[in-house]
């Protein structure tokens, strides 16, 4: 068992691609059998250690370099549930050694020419330059802060190569004008509302198209999932496409578990050119909780804060990742998921505030079934000064059954239902009553967060209750109302005949 590395999985080291030179194989052997042990190095190539508490991340089943994923708990990981969350490991060290500043600091993609290879010759290539005689200056001139300036000064350049030169700064859009009507209306202080539809499964769009007409009229903008829970469907982008043709503004969610940095860079200026002007990054759900056979499941590409980072300097320095000018940069509102409840909220709140220096303008939550506990991850959002840098959308999900809120409860990870919802959609259930009790909880829940400081609007996730949404939020007053004998409007009528039984009310 590594010293330095707790509860960690033996995983075997990487190897290079191409042959090493003897010297470049020699040192890498020396490096394996120094951090090997102590660490349970994997030989990346990219060392992270000092920003990392001198833990390796590289023990993280989907080889995060940014911090964990949505799914991380305290006691375990969400891939692999025999082994505790690494990163919530490296979160709790770095809080206790006072070192939680370091992880802000946005940190590249593997550069996979390097895996494989010592990471040594680099740092000592580093030090040469800073000279040895500044370097024992630095670490023994007792001034405060200089010992870390002085690593810093080595092990800063080779963390962060020319390509990357990410930073713990926030940046600021460099554009003045809306990019999307949902950055529109946020601008504009209204309180809003999004919606998520479920792509389909086959090539027909009828319900798609159908679901689109029908929720444009009470939503800012909609959602459509990239293969969420990692089972192939409709891709987002060709669905936002559609949702553009028919007069809505969509928000094409895409994963870094399918994309790599060449095809996210590619796809992103497509959408920008085919009107799809809101992206949501995400790292996304684990290939095991696909259907399966299932592809490689340890590494991605890039994760959600890269994939921040990487459009934003597309959209406001005008720039691919390889350093190339884009003479005409997309344009797009960018967008994160937060997830208040998925480990302790400071922690919560540190991986928010690095994904909004990475470029997120907006944040979806995961599902909240409990607004009072809300409270504490705003404070904690609020003090890292990131509130008014960021706007919050709550994702609200209409319970249907009370057999759904128990397995959202047990399996989901970072959605916890209290106690007494679960209680209430019990009750509702011996009454046969569970889908308007999963109703009126929404609206409760809705009615809280609207009074909430910091907030933004809500994100509605129907799960396939589509339906629904249209109700709920003329209820809960954000949007257009329906008339009082019309419970469902999609399903119990045409186009036309849903237009005559709505009336217009917009709430601030
Ligand atoms: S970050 Fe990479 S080089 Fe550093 S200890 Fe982990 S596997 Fe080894």
């Amino acid at each position: 068992m590594p010293g330095f590395t707790p509860g960690r999985r033996y995983q075997p080291p990487f190897m290079p691609f191409k042959r090493q030179p003897f010297k470049k194989r020699a040192l890498a052997a020396i490096e394996l059998a120094v951090k090997g042990p102590l660490f349970g190095c994997r030989m990346c190539g990219n060392c992270l250690l000092q920003e990392t508490a001198f833990i390796c991340p590289m023990e993280c089943p989907k080889g995060l370099r940014n911090g964990p994923c949505g799914g991380s708990t305290p006691e375990k990981c969400y891939v692999d549930e025999s082994r505790p969350c690494i990163w919530y490991k490296i979160y709790e060290r770095s809080f206790q050694l006072g070192r939680e500043a370091l992880l802000l600091e946005v940190l590249p993609p593997m550069d996979w020419n390097k895996a494989g290879t010592d990471a040594w010759s680099d740092v000592f290539e580093q030090a040469g330059n800073v000279g040895v005689k500044n370097i024992v200056a630095g670490l023994t001139s007792g001034e405060a802060g200089s010992v870390s300036r002085t690593l810093d000064s080595i092990f800063r350049p080779v963390r962060q190569p020319d390509w990357w030169q990410g930073d713990s700064e926030y940046h600021a859009p460099k554009y003045s004008e809306p990019a999307s009507e949902l950055e529109s209306r946020l601008k504009a202080g209204e309180f809003v509302v999004a919606a998520e539809v479920t792509p389909p499964l086959s090539i027909n769009t009828d319900k798609l198209k159908q679901h689109i007409e029908m929720l444009k009229p009470y939503v800012a903008a909609l959602n459509f999932t990239d293969s969420a829970s990692a089972i192939p469907r409709m891709s987002s982008w060709a669905c936002s496409k559609m949702a553009v043709d028919l007069g809505a503004d969509p928000v094409m969610q895409i994963t870094g578990r399918d994309h790599t940095r060449v095809n996210l860079q590619s796809g992103a200026m497509g959408a920008s050119a085919l009107g799809i002007r809101n992206i949501l990054c995400l790292t996304g759900d684990s290939m095991t909780l696909g259907p399966g056979p299932q592809g490689r499941m340890d590494i991605v590409d890039l994760d959600g804060i890269q994939m921040l980072w990487i459009l934003r300097r597309m959209r406001d320095e005008g720039k691919y990742l390889d350093g190339r000018e884009i003479k005409h940069p997309p344009k797009y509102f960018l967008g994160a998921a937060a997830s208040p409840f998925a480990s302790n909220m400071k922690f919560q709140a540190l991986r928010e505030q690095k994904k909004v220096n990475a470029g997120a303008q907006f944040f979806q939550t995961n599902v909240v079934f409990n607004a009072d506990a809300l409270d504490e991850w705003l404070n904690e959002i609020a003090k890292r000064d990131i509130l008014d840098k960021v706007y919050i959308l709550i994702g609200i999900t209409p319970l249907k059954s009370y057999k759904t809120a128990a397995y959202m409860d047990k399996k989901i990870p970072g959605i916890v239902v209290p106690k007494k919802i679960l209680k209430r959609m019990e009750t509702a259930k011996e009454k046969g009553d569970e889908q308007a009790e999963g109703v009126q909880i929404a609206l409760e829940l809705i009615e809280k967060i609207k009074s909430k400081q910091g907030v933004s609007g809500i994100h509605l996730m129907a799960v396939g209750w589509e339906e629904i949404v249209p109700r709920i939020v003329s209820e809960a007053g954000l949007g257009k109302r329906i008339s009082s004998q019309v419970e469902e409007p999609a399903r119990s009528s045409s186009k036309s005949q849903r237009s005559a039984q709505l009336v217009d009310f917009v709430t601030g």
